[in-house]
């Protein structure tokens, strides 16, 4: 902290054990929040904080849909390695679209040719091994894979 940012803030490219753990309930089920007044759904949840719709105040737990559509596919044969991701290349990442209308950055997992995923694939989530934090140990994350036909 310093008189240029008084909040503190969090750096992405450092693992915070604190902040994984703060944020487990999203990572395992996709709880995002909603907003009480006018109902509008938000993932990652936003917490005390004013609703960009109606201005209220008041957000309720929402569990997003496990299932959806992809919009659009990037995949990643380069990796982050130093971010804990360098072993499972090529890494197939999608924007899905979930049923509910929500929009997310996902990992398309156990995919044997990535030429199978495409634009308007269903998916649903799973709950995957998400990358090794700094000690070693796991963390768990949704993931989606493909459904079947
Ligand atoms: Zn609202």
């Amino acid at each position: 902290m310093s008189d240029q940012f008084p909040e503190q803030f969090v750096r992405w490219d450092t693992f915070s054990s604190t902040l994984w753990y703060r944020t487990r309930a999203a990572r395992y089920r996709l709880e995002g929040t909603r907003c009480t007044s006018c109902g509008e759904k938000f993932f990652p949840p936003r917490t005390g904080l004013i609703c960009p719709s109606c201005h209220a105040r008041a957000m309720e737990p929402y569990s997003c849909a496990q299932t959806g559509e992809i919009v659009a596919v990037a995949l990643d044969d380069l990796g982050f390695p130093a971010v804990g991701y360098g072993d499972i290349l090529p890494r197939v990442q999608a924007i899905v679209r979930l049923d509910d209308g929500i929009h997310l950055m996902v990992d398309i997992l156990q995919v044997s040719d990535p030429g199978e995923v495409q634009p308007g694939r269903r998916v649903h989530m799973v709950l995957r091994k998400h990358k090794r934090e700094d000690t070693g140990a796991w963390v768990y994350g949704y993931g989606f894979v493909l459904e079947k036909g």
